[in-house]
């Protein structure tokens, strides 16, 4: 077995498992000559919106075009601040500089790797106007406790559910629990489009309409401009591809658990600290993710024996060059710091075969019995 590769992903073997479809709705757009918006595209927002138990979808260009125009939409601007964790991609806090407000920055709970919620209400000040919670890895933030502050303190709260695409908080959906929701659709996420894509979701109709028209430089029809928009919208290709996906996501995120399953049992005993799904929990597993002590060795040496691993993330935001002027010094953050030191992500994908689950298991667990 030690000669089978492990890729971190494998986006071919899912498309030669749906390329049927998937051709078939390449070629409805190309019949139909309609690029941009469209028929494909409103079908889509409607089968994701009933999927996530919202009034409405949105769909958009990208995931970080989500997290802008839901910020524009809740009326955050310059002199706001939005309450986000620095331990996510760096989106979450990039979007929040995009609408010219401040990121105020909360740590995670070790455990979940989300938002603490007990360490939001002291960073709440008169600027303050949302709390941005990150499901991170595809585990729901603990939601309650972040909407009861947020309702007593009148602030909008928008989820950033880039990688917990059918993602469950206490049996509810992600995307219809904070007043508005942030999807991705890149490639490698749980619900990929074949190129960029996002959506925005939400049951508020006056946020829904606001974000309709941002997409499209600001129309209330076409050529009146009411706000000052952006080109935010999704191509038909995209929308065609993930109506396609969509039907096939739930059948993919039991595939991903089962194999998460898998992961745990050969890998109890092994020295390593492995991922807890919160009580609150459906995890849909984005990532798998690990910590370890020595996690730059095991990554290396996993790398050598043709096993592909990831680290989300090596460098909070905080630490990060480009945000030094948010003015957070080393060890301000501390468990987004000590994650960001020990997180290992192990490969997964719908497609995984057991071969490849116990080759990697067993690797791993060779490698951390000599350290
Ligand atoms: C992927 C991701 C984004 C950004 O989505 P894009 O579609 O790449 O713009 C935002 N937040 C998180 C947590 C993500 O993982």
């Amino acid at each position: 077995m030690a000669n089978i590769k492990v890729p971190y992903l494998d986006l071919k073997a899912q498309y030669q498992r749906i390329k049927p479809e998937i051709d078939a709705a390449i070629a409805r757009v190309l019949d139909s000559c309609q690029f941009v918006l469209g028929t494909e595209v409103a079908g889509f927002e409607q089968e994701f919106a009933a999927y996530c138990g919202t009034a409405e979808c949105i769909a958009l260009n990208s995931g970080t075009s989500a997290l802008h125009l839901a910020l524009l939409a809740a009326g955050v601007g310059p002199g706001d601040e939005v309450i986000t964790v620095p331990f996510t991609f760096v989106a979450s806090v990039a979007a929040v500089v995009y609408a010219g407000a401040r990121p105020v920055l909360v740590d995670i709970d070790p455990r979940s790797f989300t938002m603490d919620p007990a360490a939001i209400e002291a960073l709440i000040t008169s600027r303050t106007k949302a709390i941005l919670p990150v499901h991170l890895y595809g585990q729901p933030a603990d939601m309650d406790p972040i909407m009861e502050v947020a309702r007593r303190r009148h602030l909008v709260v928008i989820e950033d559910a880039a990688q917990a695409h059918g993602a469950k908080y206490k049996g509810r959906p992600v995307g219809s629990i904070g007043d508005i929701a942030c999807f991705s659709f890149y490639p490698g996420k749980n619900l990929g489009a074949y190129g960029e894509g996002g959506a925005v979701t939400t049951s508020n109709a006056e946020f829904g309409r606001t974000i309709r028209m941002l997409r499209d430089w600001g129309q209330d029809r076409k050529y009146h401009h009411v706000l000052r928009g952006f080109n935010y919208r999704m191509e038909a290709f995209q929308g065609a591809i993930l109506r396609v996906k969509l039907r096939h996501l739930e059948r993919w995120t039991e595939a991903r658990r089962a194999i998460v399953g898998k992961y745990n049992q050969l890998l109890a005993g092994s020295g390593v600290e492995l991922p807890t799904e919160m009580p609150w929990a459906r995890h849909v597993y984005h990532v798998y993710t690990l910590r370890t002590h020595d996690r730059d060795a095991l990554h290396a040496a996993l790398q050598m024996e043709g096993i592909q691993t990831g680290i989300h993330y090596p460098v909070p935001v905080h630490l990060q060059p480009a945000y030094a002027d948010l003015g957070y010094a080393r060890l301000t953050l501390p468990e987004s710091e000590k994650a960001a030191d020990e997180v290992l992500s192990l490969p997964l994908y719908p497609e995984m075969t057991d071969d490849q689950i116990e080759r990697v298991s067993e690797a791993l667990t060779g490698l951390a019995a000599t350290r």
